[in-house]
């Protein structure tokens, strides 16, 4: 990858992080109140199930965009994880953040599918790094 395409990149992560950080409305949404009417409780309830899982979502990606910077200042950025060959600068350009090319991925998603222990050294990123 070029320095031009890596600055390009970088951008490109450095505002989905942003964006990530800045959280979402969702967050309000947590917060129980009490409901006067079943209906409303139920429905907050709901709600507040999906605000959840929305953020179980975002923070994952937020983790995943923060390693994809850390590699981008140690010089690892778009080598496979798990392969170590180079990500195909297509699959870069669709998810940044890819940790790994895509037949690894398929492993990888299909190992944490099964319960299994997936090295992706993901553990060790410290988000307050950068
Ligand atoms: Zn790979």
């Amino acid at each position: 990858m070029t320095t031009a395409k890596a600055q390009e990149v970088r951008k490109i992560l450095e505002v989905k992080r942003k964006e990530l950080m800045a959280g979402s409305s969702d967050r309000d949404e947590i917060l129980i109140e009490n409901a006067a009417e079943e209906f409303d409780r139920l429905q907050q309830q709901l709600n507040r199930e999906v605000a959840i899982r929305n953020l179980d979502r975002e923070s994952k990606l937020l983790k995943d965009v923060q390693a994809a910077i850390n590699r981008m200042d140690d010089e690892s950025f778009g080598i496979c994880l798990r392969c170590d060959e180079e990500i195909p600068e297509k699959r870069l350009k669709a998810l940044p953040w890819a940790a790994y090319c895509v037949s690894c991925q398929e492993t990888v998603d299909r190992q944490r599918a099964a319960g299994e222990p997936v090295d992706d050294e993901g553990d060790s990123v410290e988000l307050a790094a950068a």
